[in-house]
């Protein structure tokens, strides 16, 4: 299985940067996993958007998910998707329609997003849409997505991807306070994706992200092999947040997140 970083940014871009998005390839098997903005500019320098098999998105929240409208254009009005030859294109009586995990309730957050400018059904039209339940396990080909709730400002869920043909487990944690429930559910993972938003934690009202020493503390629990950092601004000091981490978990390599990075499982 190999992970490669399309966007890591929280909910504001980087420079030249992207929202979250994460590429997971297994074979000629194809995995997004959310799809932040920015993130549909980033998928198409990697891979063909048409290849892609299965979107899955860890909460509804904007930079989780706002690329899902340019990538629902480019699936219903590209020319080479149509079923008459349009310029170079030959046609297609079978355009790619990818599968479209997403949160409870995304139907109806796509349908107003998209509904602000009269295009309702947007996002159902172009992808197959299918709203998954805690428990449910959808696969990919040989790909495997488990869900786990964590603590954030909205239903949010940690998600588990292993393969049947290759013996690594990467847990993307999503957004999230301090979480048990994450450490429980990354328990011995081999690539463990922790968001490290904040240079302290929130001063007041509810916690719903971490600082870089938090997530190397998650990391730690939850007998990580490597940590990756992620949803962290480039206005934030990569080496401090580095160095945090690393003294918090003690353990095997951590590092930030940049775009284009890959981790084989
Ligand atoms: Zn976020
Ligand atoms: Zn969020």
């Amino acid at each position: 299985m190999r992970v490669t970083v399309l966007g890591k940014s929280p909910s504001w871009q980087d420079a030249g940067g992207a929202c979250s998005g994460y590429l997971v390839q297994e074979g000629d098997h194809v995995l997004l996993v959310d799809c932040g903005n920015g993130v549909f500019g980033k998928l198409r320098t990697h891979v063909d958007y048409v290849d892609v098999d299965a979107v899955v998105l860890s909460h509804l929240h904007a930079d989780h998910f706002l690329d899902l409208v340019p990538y629902s254009y480019a699936l219903i009005y590209a020319p080479r998707q149509q079923p008459v030859p349009v310029d170079r294109w030959p046609g297609t009586d079978t355009p790619a329609r990818p599968v479209l995990h997403a949160p409870p309730g995304a139907r109806e957050t796509f349908r107003r997003v998209a509904g602000a400018w009269g295009s309702e059904d947007l996002v159902e039209r172009a992808f197959a849409l299918s709203e998954y339940a805690e428990a449910d396990e959808p696969r990919v080909g040989p790909l495997r997505l488990r869900f786990h709730r964590v603590d954030h400002f909205v239903e949010c869920f940690a998600i588990e991807i292993t393969s049947e043909t290759s013996r690594g487990r990467f847990v993307f944690g999503a957004d999230t306070g301090p979480s048990d429930a994450l450490v429980a559910f990354a328990q011995g993972a081999d690539v463990l994706m922790v968001e490290a938003t904040l240079p302290r934690p929130e001063r007041e009202g509810p916690r719903g992200h971490l600082t870089p020493a938090e997530a190397g503390e998650h990391a730690r629990r939850a007998g990580a092999a490597s940590l990756v950092l992620t949803h962290i601004s480039d206005e934030l000091d990569v080496d401090w947040a580095l160095r945090e981490a690393q003294a918090a978990f003690g353990g095997g390599p951590v590092s930030v997140a940049r775009e284009g990075a890959v981790f084989e499982l």
